[in-house]
């Protein structure tokens, strides 16, 4: 709650909005106890008196009532009139489309279609219809203008319980034996209440000009009771000759409703989720870089070069340090495995290489990353995209996630070929049969017609390596690309990469959490722990012999097959808080060989054998592993 007020204020116009509003409010609530005049009695010989008279500081009207009086007791009245239409629309057109959406069927074809034909008039029409029928009266007035607006609500609300109606969550509810009634409520009703709060926000100062327009035209409250839109009605006839009589009232309709609009927008765009966790605005192309000093030179000369990387994210007041200075380095050719706990920081390295991470608040502060010998930590948005999937190709956990769901397989193939490369829709055509071909995706031509949903999770994953071999990479960046499929799957996947690796010369940075993976696939390998490398060298050795006491709880945690029983280990404790990082060693707190000395200060990652290193100042003894 206070985050949305917070984000609330950070819109000026919406902040603006707010302000108006609320003193218009509380002068419209504090009315009657303000010495202001009897807003009806009339005093003729003192009609049309200019604004700032003595005893009428707003003037008085054709009947010589105090204008000031009028306009207060008549906000009153128009605000109260609105907020109630609005209220009473919100509550039947809510409960009709979620009833409507939820049930579907015919319950919902014949509610809809008596929604359809109260909107085929135009709505206006419809108010003085209701209106004519019911005979002119506040009351009446309030009705016709609720009325109109239901079917608004309705359609609205309809749309989103339909999507909500068929969420998982909503059969697990079915499932646990919960009644329609109760899933309604405790369900879906808290799925779509912020956006009736939205339609209804921004309908209010609608809803305000309608019931005006009513008493305008003498169909809402009957003399000599004020409103806003009586008032103007009433003044019509001295526009000319006193104008301060139509002016006055028209000023304030002015001003409520465009704070009620302003204020509508910003509670929309703060009620947004998407909108919550970043400022008001899209991600950028490309990850912000903020160095606070000069660029670092490649280490090596790699293909891919990452030097002293350091990737956080600024939400709020807080700053979460997901890559904390990052060495890493591929070869052509080369499988570079990068392994450590959920939340480690592998994926944000992964994404910064290209400038992925969304920001906001994603920021890159510094280190530099070298891909054939260019760095690419702040290089042109030009320069990225040309790079991004021709050269650098990524794979992602979930190709559910990752696959368009309303395209064909092998229509998404074709684009992401032909964005990079102009050539014939059929050349296209044909190189995108030949690449699902060569992730072995039996019956290429058919699949290239398959949707994703028609999929197994693994042919959808091997779809998502075509794509990115589409345009011949040199790297490409497999973001625990096997997670989600089950262990024969994987093998396969695999056996894939590790052919195409061979076939094409293909550099891998092959991100996981499974030491049983890396094993099978990495050359090399590199261990992180919250945000940092503290371990690197080649995967047989240290599989052998972990030198960092993290790398070495790891690889306990692998089972093996045919091992005989042995306890299979845990590391004890949580990965520590980005935004909180402790003074030295990340790792001291889950570490049973700390010392005083290891929570002094930073730790460097200093070799040991030749090709190795850890960051570590108690390493393990080279003791041989039976594995
Ligand atoms: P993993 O190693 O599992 O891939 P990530 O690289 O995704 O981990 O995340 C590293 C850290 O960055 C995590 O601690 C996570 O909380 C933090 N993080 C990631 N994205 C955001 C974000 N948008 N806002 C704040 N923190 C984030
Ligand atoms: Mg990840």
């Amino acid at each position: 709650m206070m985050a949305f007020f917070r984000l609330l204020a950070r819109n000026r116009l919406a902040l603006a909005g707010l302000v108006v509003i609320g003193i218009v409010v509380v002068l419209a609530l504090i009315t009657p106890l303000l010495p202001l005049a009897d807003p009806d009695v009339t005093d003729t010989p003192n009609r049309f008196q200019p604004m700032f008279s003595a005893g009428a500081l707003l003037g008085t009207d054709h009947l010589g009532r105090d204008l000031l009086s009028r306009l207060m007791w008549g906000t009153r009245l128009s605000l109260a009139m609105g907020f109630a239409a609005a209220v009473i629309a919100a509550v039947l057109g809510s409960a009709i489309g979620i009833i409507a959406g939820f049930y579907g069927g015919r319950t919902d074809n014949v509610i809809m279609r008596g929604v359809d034909m109260l909107m085929a008039f135009p709505y206006i029409l419809l108010a003085l219809a209701i209106v004519a029928a019911l005979g002119p009266g506040l009351m009446n007035a309030l009705i016709a203008v609720a009325a109109v607006n239901v079917p608004f609500f309705a359609r609205n609300i309809r749309g989103i319980t339909v999507g909500i109606a068929h969420k998982e969550f909503v059969d697990a509810a079915r499932l646990a034996g919960m009644r329609n009634r109760e899933i309604i409520l405790a369900e879906v009703l808290p799925n779509v209440l912020p956006v009736i709060v939205i339609a209804m926000s921004t309908t209010v100062g609608w809803m305000i000009l309608e019931t005006a327009g009513l008493s305008f035209l003498g169909l809402g409250s009957q003399p000599p009771q004020a409103d806003l839109g009586s008032m103007l009605g009433e003044a019509r006839s001295a526009l000319i000759t006193n104008p301060h009589t139509s002016i006055v009232p028209g000023a304030m309709i002015l001003v409520i409703v465009m704070g009620i609009n302003l204020l509508g927008d910003g509670v929309r765009d703060a009620l947004d989720p998407r909108l919550k966790s970043g400022a008001l605005s899209r991600p950028m192309p490309a990850t912000t870089v903020d160095r606070d000093g000069p660029a670092p030179a490649a280490r090596t000369d790699s293909l891919l070069d990452i030097a002293d990387l350091r990737t956080e994210f600024r939400v709020r007041n807080r700053v979460y340090k997901a890559v904390g200075g990052v060495d890493l380095h591929v070869e052509k050719g080369e499988c570079l495995g990068i392994i450590g706990e959920s939340g480690s920081g592998k994926s944000v390295t992964a994404l910064s290489v290209m400038g992925l991470v969304a920001s906001p608040p994603g920021v890159i502060t510094g280190g530099a990353v070298h891909f054939d010998g260019q760095d690419l930590v702040g290089a042109r948005y030009e320069v990225l995209r040309s790079l991004r999937g021709r050269r650098v190709a990524y794979i992602f956990q979930d190709p559910q996630a990752t696959l368009h769901p309303l395209y064909k397989a092998g229509d998404q193939l074709i684009e992401a070929i032909r964005t990079h490369e102009d050539v014939s829709r059929e050349a296209a055509h044909r190189r995108a049969i030949s690449l699902l071909k060569s992730v072995r995706i039996p019956n290429a031509e058919s699949r290239m017609e398959s949707y994703p949903y028609e999929m197994s999770g693994g042919m959808r994953q091997r779809v998502g390596i075509a794509m990115a071999l589409a345009n011949d990479p040199d790297v490409i960046i497999a973001d625990e690309p096997t997670t989600a499929l089950d262990v024969t799957v994987q093998a396969q996947i695999l056996s894939v990469l590790s052919d195409l690796r061979r076939e094409r010369g293909l550099a891998i940075i092959f991100i996981t959490h499974d030491f049983g993976v890396v094993g099978q696939l990495c050359d090399r390998v590199a261990v992180m722990y919250a945000g940092r490398i503290v371990e690197e060298g080649p995967t047989a050795a240290v599989l052998r012999s972990p030198q960092h006491p993290y790398t070495s709880r790891l690889i306990d945690c692998v089972p093996t097959l045919g091992g005989g029983q042995r306890r299979l280990a845990a590391i004890p404790g949580l990965p520590p808080v980005v935004d909180r990082l402790p003074h030295g060693c990340a790792f001291a707190d889950r570490c049973d060989k700390a010392q005083a000395e290891c929570r002094a200060g930073s730790i460097a990652l200093a070799p040991t054998e030749p090709a190795r290193k850890v960051r570590c100042l108690f390493p393990e003894v080279a003791k041989e592993r039976s594995a």
